[in-house]
């Protein structure tokens, strides 16, 4: 079967692409349709067609279909954590995670669409009132990346839904598996044809025929540095709206009195699980003098237990790099480490499985100095590296010397210091005692300096970006 692209809402053909599974790249999870720029064009129009009703749309049609969504997904977890795992390779149990999120987030925006409120205050002019309403932004341009293929649409998708937009939705050419089943359920959801556009393709085609439109009132993306900066870029042009979410170098503060097990335990989920291939992954491991060998030890102990393998077998704890451009990527980066003088700890080889595919022994680089590239730098696999440092003092500053700030993390006992690290790590999320990955879908999602521009996503905060405010003026 080849998978359609949504346009208008019809199932609209295109050139069909295979869809590789990174765990073994004999087989095809399926054939996706290849939008053109012309049926991004159309998609466009459509979606400018559909904004007058569904911008006034009852609340209970957005929440009726949202709950649909929601309970839909959950209904087909295993089905569809299994297509995550063959398409993305996380493992079976992340990728179930992953499609659990997604359906709580519909379930988040189902009930937010009954509590849309607005502000009632008087005038500084007497006899006049003020009302201070939310209303949708227009046709929002929705460019979504490979790591979080369910995840990422459902928290752009959601809220732009529940605040009145209509969408054209353009997911990255590694996972239009995901994307395709999650338009496809809001479409027999109910959605009124022309709401939810799906225009899979490239990035240079599809994705700029977006950034080109007059008639796209803003872009929500996520993905590298390199292309937000572009989307940026034509946002200015066309004076949009834009959302970013970029890149990430996070730090993973530990300290002497930190519990040894639970920041073994953070560092090791947070850099390596998920392949790596996290935006809060914790590439850079801030460790202080006393506990330095110590912790080294029991990570790479750690590392040594973990099995890579086949997404979908049982046991596995890491699955394979997405694709050969990003473990090319991920080597590279390897050996820049190498020639930087690091040591490399361990890890870091090809492996091969009975099934081929790209998988890579998660590799730990210590003895590394702060202005190292592969410090600077995301790589974003499974290569993380420990950086020793004398004190709390010196390790708050190097984790703030970074051009990211999306996550920032502290492995400690003591209240004092996580006190102060809450206050003054630059990044939009801070854990202590946690992974710098793993977040809450109701709470703001976003960070500073380079890894984000624009409003934050997800929760209540979903509305700035979703909505525009109008202030009214009433003399009775
Ligand atoms: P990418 O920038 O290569 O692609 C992202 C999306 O942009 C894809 O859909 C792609 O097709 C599209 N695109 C490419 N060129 C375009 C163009 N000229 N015009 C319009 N769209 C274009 O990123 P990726 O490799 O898919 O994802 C990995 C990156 O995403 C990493 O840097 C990671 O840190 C980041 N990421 C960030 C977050 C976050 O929330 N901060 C979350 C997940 C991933």
């Amino acid at each position: 079967m080849l998978h359609q692209n949504l346009i208008d809402g019809e199932w609209v053909v295109g050139e069909a692409v295979p869809n590789i599974n990174p765990s073994d790249t004999n087989e095809v999870v399926g054939e996706y349709a290849l939008a053109s720029k012309a049926d991004a064009e159309t998609a466009i129009a459509a979606a400018k067609a559909a904004l007058p009703a569904w911008s006034r749309s009852g609340l209970l049609e957005r929440q009726g279909i949202l709950r649909k969504a929601a309970d839909e997904i959950l209904a087909r977890k295993e089905e569809l954590g299994t297509l995550l795992a063959r398409e993305e390779g996380k493992t079976l149990a992340e990728g179930i995670g992953e499609t659990v999120r997604a359906a709580q987030i519909f379930d988040f925006f189902a009930g937010e669409a009954l509590r849309l409120s607005g502000e009632t205050v008087p005038s500084v002019r007497p006899g006049i009132g003020v009302e201070m309403t939310r209303e949708a932004v227009g046709v929002v341009g929705i460019i979504t990346p490979w790591n979080f293929p369910i995840a990422i649409p459902a928290w752009k998708i959601a809220p732009a839904l529940c605040h009145g937009n209509t969408l054209v939705f353009k997911p990255a050419e590694l996972v239009p598996g995901c994307a395709w089943a999650i338009v496809d359920i809001l479409h027999r959801a109910g959605l009124p044809k022309g709401v939810l556009n799906l225009v899979m393709g490239k990035g240079s085609v599809v994705g700029q025929a977006i950034l080109d439109s007059r008639d796209v009132s803003a872009i929500t993306f996520t993905g590298s540095v390199s292309t937000g900066k572009r989307v940026a870029a034509a946002c200015a042009e066309h004076m949009r709206k834009v959302q970013l979410e970029m890149g990430g170098k996070n730090p993973l503060v530990v300290l002497d009195d930190a519990d040894l097990d639970i920041a073994v335990d953070c560092a090791v989920n947070g850099a390596f699980f998920a392949t790596g291939q996290r935006c809060t992954a914790s590439s850079r491991l801030v460790v202080t003098e006393g506990i330095h060998d110590r912790f080294v030890n029991a990570v790479t102990e750690k590392l040594k237990s973990l099995v890579i393998d086949n997404a979908l077998k049982q046991g596995t704890h890491i699955g394979p790099v997405v694709d050969q451009n990003q473990l090319d990527q991920d080597e590279k980066y390897l050996a820049v480490g190498r020639d930087e003088g690091a040591t490399l700890a361990f890890g870091g080889e090809r492996l091969n499985r009975e099934t081929p595919g790209f998988y890579l022994q998660p590799a730990l680089f210590t003895d590394t100095k702060p202005d190292m590239r592969i410090n600077r730098e995301e790589i974003f696999g499974p290569v993380a590296s420990v950086i020793r440092v004398k004190d709390y003092e010196e390790a708050i500053a190097v984790a703030n010397d970074t051009p990211f700030g999306l996550s920032s993390g502290i492995c400690t006992t003591s209240l004092k210091h996580a006190t102060h690290f809450k206050r003054n790590a630059e990044a939009g999320m801070v854990m202590v005692n946690l992974p710098t990955a793993g977040v809450d879908f109701h709470v703001p999602f976003g960070g500073r300096k380079g890894s984000s521009y624009g409003p934050r996503e997800q929760g209540r905060y979903a509305a700035e970006f979703y909505t525009t405010v109008k202030a009214a003026y009433t003399q009775a």
